[in-house]
C-alpha cells in the first residue's frame, strides 16, 4: 500500500505495516489486539486494524448516547450540509489514496475505483435533495367529536444511533450512503465495516474529522460480524441499517430485538429477454451485469430467461461478450474483472457449477478457478431443473449466472418470484403489454427496463423484497426509516378550532 498522505496520521507502523487506530466518539483509539486486512489480488499484507471487545464499543457508545446524539440534532442543518460538502471536497482533494486503497483492498479496476470515489462525492453533495424529505404534517381534529378541540402537528425526529452495517463490495459508498441519511436527519452513527476492507471507512471518518463532523456522533468499530450480537442488542443503539448477507440480516434481526432496521440484503438478479428485444445491446448490458466488479454485486445478472424465438441468437451474442471479459490483476491494463474477495467465494463457484451440471445443466463458458480468480461462468440449465439448482436457492456472490430458454413471460414471472430472494429484475425488449405484466407481477424492489440493474447513488430508490430485504435506500428514501413520528397535540378548550382556522 502506498504511503497515505499526512493528513491522514491515523496509524503508524509496525516492521513496515501500517497500523490503524480507530475513531471512537471523536476519539482515535490503539489497540493491543489487531486483525490483518489483506488484499485479494496477491494476499498481501496490507495493514493491521483493531480487533476491538466490547467495552471499548460500549464505552464509546455512552459517550454518544449521553452526548453525541445530541450534538448532531444540535448542529444547525444548513451546518450539516456545509459538512457534507466541505467532506465531498476533501474526498476529491484525497481522491487517489481512496483509489489505491480501493483497488489493493478490494481488488476493483482502477476504473470501478474511481466509480466508487466520485459516487461517494456525489451521494455527499446531494444531501442537500434528502433534507425535503425532512418535513412534517399539520392535523385539524374538528373531523372526529373525540377531537373537535384539537389539532397536532406531527413531527419527523431523530432516533438517536444507528449502528451501520457495511459489506465489503462498496466499502466508501456504503459508508458514505449511511452516513448521509442517518445524520442529515439529526442522528449520530456507529459504523461497523466488513472486515475483510476496513480501511476507506477509518479514512472517511479523518474525512468527516477535517470537514468539522461533530465528533462524539460518531464512531468506526473494527471487530468481527460474529461477535457483533451484544452491539447489536444494546439498547442504546435504536436504528440498525445493515447491508449484508441475507443470513446476516437474519442474525442480526434476531439479536436486535425491537428496533428500526434497513436492511439491504442478498439478491441476484434475473434478465428476462423478450423475442423483441435488440438482441446485440441486451446481450452487452446481461454482460455487464453480470461481471462488472466480478459479479460482486447484490444487483449482479444471475439468471437469464430468453424467450425461445431469440434464444439461441442471445446466447450466441452473450458468449461472445464473455469471451472478450479479460480477468486477472486490476492493476494490469485491458483485465475487466479483478479477483473475488476471498477463496471460499471461489470455490462455492465452482461447487455451484459440478451441482448445476449434475442436475442436467452445461457450462458454456467459465466455471473453473485459479485460487481467488474464476472466469465468469454461464451455465445452460432448462426450466424444470432451475429451481433444483444450489444457484437457484442460495446467492452465489460471483460472476456465475444460468441461461434457460422459455416459452412465455408467465415462466419466467414463476422463475424469477420462485426464488427466495426479491432484489430486481431486467426486462429487454419493446412489447408494453408483456413490459407492463411483468412490471405488475414480479416480486422485486426495482424493475429496469432495457438496461441492466444498477443502484448506483441511489438517486432512484432500491431495496428488496422476501429475503432480500425491508426499507430502503435512496437519496430522500430512507429519512423515514432513520425517523420516528411524534404527535403533538394542541387542545383549544372551549373552542371549536374551525372557529379561528
Ligand atoms: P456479509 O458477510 O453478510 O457481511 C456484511 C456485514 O455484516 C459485514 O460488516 C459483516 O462483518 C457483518 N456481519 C456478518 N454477520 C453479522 C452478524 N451476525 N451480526 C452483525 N454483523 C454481521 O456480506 P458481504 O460478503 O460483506 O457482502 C456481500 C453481501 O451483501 C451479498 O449478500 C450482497 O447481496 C449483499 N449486498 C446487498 C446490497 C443491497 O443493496 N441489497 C448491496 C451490497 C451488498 P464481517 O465482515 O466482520 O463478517
Amino acid at each position: 500500500m502506498k504511503e497515505l498522505p499526512p493528513e491522514f496520521g491515523v496509524m503508524h507502523k509496525k516492521d513496515g505495516v501500517p497500523v490503524f487506530k480507530v475513531y471512537l466518539a471523536g476519539k482515535w483509539v490503539e489497540a493491543s489486539d489487531l486483525q490483518d486486512v489483506r488484499s485479494p489480488i496477491d494476499q498481501s499484507l496490507l495493514a493491521k486494524v483493531p480487533r476491538l471487545g466490547f467495552d471499548a464499543i460500549s464505552n464509546a457508545l455512552e459517550t454518544m448516547y449521553v452526548d453525541g446524539r445530541f450534538d448532531i440534532r444540535d448542529t444547525p442543518g444548513e451546518k450539516r450540509l456545509e459538512i457534507y460538502h466541505k467532506a465531498a471536497d476533501l474526498l476529491l482533494k484525497f481522491k487517489d489514496a481512496f483509489i489505491d486503497v480501493l483497488v489493493l483492498n478490494n481488488g476493483k479496476t482502477y476504473p470501478a475505483a474511481e466509480g466508487e470515489v466520485k459516487a461517494a462525492v456525489e451521494r455527499l453533495r446531494v444531501a442537500d435533495l434528502d433534507v425535503r424529505k425532512i418535513y412534517g404534517e399539520y392535523v385539524p381534529g374538528d373531523w372526529s367529536t373525540e377531537t373537535l378541540e384539537a389539532e397536532a402537528v406531527i413531527k419527523r425526529e431523530p432516533l438517536g444511533i444507528v449502528l451501520a452495517i457495511t459489506p465489503f463490495n462498496y466499502p466508501l459508498f456504503d459508508v458514505v450512503n449511511k452516513v448521509v441519511y442517518s445524520t442529515v436527519a439529526g442522528n449520530a452513527i456507529m459504523i461497523k465495516p466488513a472486515s475483510s476492507t476496513p480501511i476507506v471507512a477509518l479514512m472517511f471518518a479523518r474525512i468527516l474529522e477535517m470537514a468539522g463532523f461533530p465528533g462524539k456522533a460518531l464512531s468506526v468499530i473494527t471487530l468481527p460480524g460474529s461477535q457483533m450480537s451484544k452491539v447489536v442488542s444494546d439498547p442504546r443503539i435504536s436504528v440498525v441499517s445493515l447491508t449484508g448477507s441475507t443470513e446476516a440480516g437474519i442474525e442480526v434481526m434476531r439479536a436486535g430485538g425491537i428496533k428500526q432496521y434497513i436492511m439491504e440484503l442478498g439478491g441476484g438478479d434475473p434478465a428476462i429477454v423478450l423475442s423483441d428485444a435488440d438482441i446485440k445491446s441486451a446481450a452487452s448490458k446481461i454482460v455487464t451485469g453480470m461481471t462488472s466488479y466480478a459479479g460482486q454485486r447484490c444487483d449482479s445478472i444471475k439468471f437469464i430467461f430468453a424467450e425461445s424465438q431469440i434464444y439461441d441468437e442471445l446466447r450466441r451474442s452473450i458468449l461472445d461478450e464473455l469471451g472478450r471479459v479479460k480477468v486477472g490483476d486490476p492493476r494490469e491494463s485491458g483485465v475487466s474483472m479483478g479477483p473475488l474477495i476471498d477463496e471460499e467465494t471461489a470455490k462455492e463457484v465452482v461447487a455451484a457449477t459440478q451441482d448445476a451440471v449434475e442436475k442436467g445443466g452445461k457450462v458454456l463458458h467459465g466455471g473453473t478457478r485459479k485460487g481467488n480468480y474464476i472466469e465468469p461462468t454461464l451455465i445452460e440449465v432448462d426450466k424444470e431443473k432451475l429451481p433444483t439448482l444450489y444457484l437457484y436457492k442460495k446467492e452465489v456472490f460471483a460472476s456465475i449466472a444460468a441461461i434457460t430458454p422459455i416459452s412465455n413471460i408467465d415462466e419466467a414471472i414463476k422463475l424469477s418470484n420462485g426464488r427466495s430472494y426479491g432484489l430486481d429484475a431486467a426486462i429487454f425488449g419493446e412489447d408494453i403489454s408483456k413490459i407492463r405484466k411483468l412490471m405488475r407481477l414480479l416480486e422485486v424492489g426495482a424493475i429496469y427496463i432495457n438496461d441492466y440493474p444498477k443502484h448506483g447513488i441511489g438517486y432512484f430508490p432500491f431495496g428488496g423484497r422476501k429475503g432480500s430485504g425491508v426499507g430502503r435506500e435512496g437519496v430522500g428514501y430512507t429519512i423515514e426509516s432513520v425517523t420516528a413520528y411524534k404527535t403533538i397535540v394542541y387542545n383549544y378548550k372551549g373552542k371549536g378550532i374551525w372557529e379561528y382556522m
